[in-house]
């Protein structure tokens, strides 16, 4: 959902990293002789995912018939995720990239894992491929839907290839009633192709993203409500006192981050005519 940049390890390199202790000898001709394999696999994945085509790469238990789904997973897990693992320096690279260590699937939390855009289970040859691997927060890791992709409309947004930064498409707006409250959603853009909007949609929800703005927003609407009280009693025209406050906090924000949960509240509260004017009080 937020760009990150693209990783420049060399995926060949980082393979021969993680296969450079295993002792076993026979295991290690193994794998060394999928090393093209899993080479072409990230060249693909670059080539597809540019192309929003991650939906036309292949599934498979195995890697060229010569090293298993388990195989593969087991070298992610102790030689590249492993602590002391040889990948190790590469997994914590990885890691750093994201902005500020915060989750781009969410853009709330920290980061605290790598993710797999591209299931290891299902793509095996993909499982220590830089490109396939994004630092998240453990909650978007595993609310991530582990399905393959069917078609170009159910594929994840990849973090390193789908910039949705040309459009203002995360809003909020604010529910006037007994208690306030702001809801989240994803505005589709005309722009963008339908593909792209279904997969952003589906995304926000299966990441129950609009739930965990409403709630962080509650929360900052607590933060600031006493600061709002006392600009709306400093001023004759207290409404519009508040909503020149609030509406320099959502320029500040969207100068920073304008697709953020918190330049939407900001962009809602400021033109709610009804927050302005005392709406702010609300709260538990
Ligand atoms: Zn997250």
């Amino acid at each position: 959902m937020w760009s990150v940049e693209k990783p420049n390890f060399d995926p060949g390199d980082t393979f021969d990293t993680c296969i450079s202790k295993v002792k076993n000898k026979a295991l290690k001709a193994r794998f060394a002789g999928i090393r093209q394999t899993v080479v072409d696999g990230s060249a693909e994945l670059n080539d597809r995912a540019t192309a929003e085509e991650l939906h036309l790469i292949a599934q498979a238990d195995n890697v060229d018939g010569q090293v298993s789904k388990d195989e593969m997973v087991a070298l992610y897990d102790s030689r590249f995720a492993g602590k002391t693992g040889p990948g190790r320096s590469i997994y914590s690279a990885l890691q750093l990239l994201p902005r500020d260590g915060r989750c781009p699937y969410c853009d709330h939390r920290d980061v605290s894992t790598l993710d797999h855009v591209l299931p290891k289970t299902l793509f095996p040859a993909l499982a220590v491929t830089p490109n396939n691997l994004v630092g998240s927060c453990k909650d978007c890791n595993k609310a991530k839907l582990t399905a393959a992709p069917t078609s170009a409309s159910d594929s994840v947004l990849h973090p390193y290839y789908d910039d949705l930064s040309s459009a203002i498409w995360l809003r909020a707006r604010v529910v006037e009633q007994q208690v306030c409250a702001v809801l989240f959603r994803a505005e589709r853009q005309q722009q963008w192709s339908d593909a792209l909007n279904d997969r952003l949609s589906d995304q926000f929800k299966a990441l129950g993203l609009g739930r965990l703005y409403t709630q962080q927003a509650a929360r900052e609407m607590s933060g600031i409500r006493r600061n709002l009280i006392r600009v709306h009693e400093a001023s004759a025209n207290g409404a519009a006192a508040v909503k020149r406050e609030l509406r320099h906090q959502w320029e500040s924000r969207s100068d920073d981050m304008p697709n953020s949960w918190q330049t939407a509240l900001y962009d809602a509260l400021h033109n709610s005519d009804w927050f302005c004017e005392g709406g702010f009080r609300l709260g538990k």
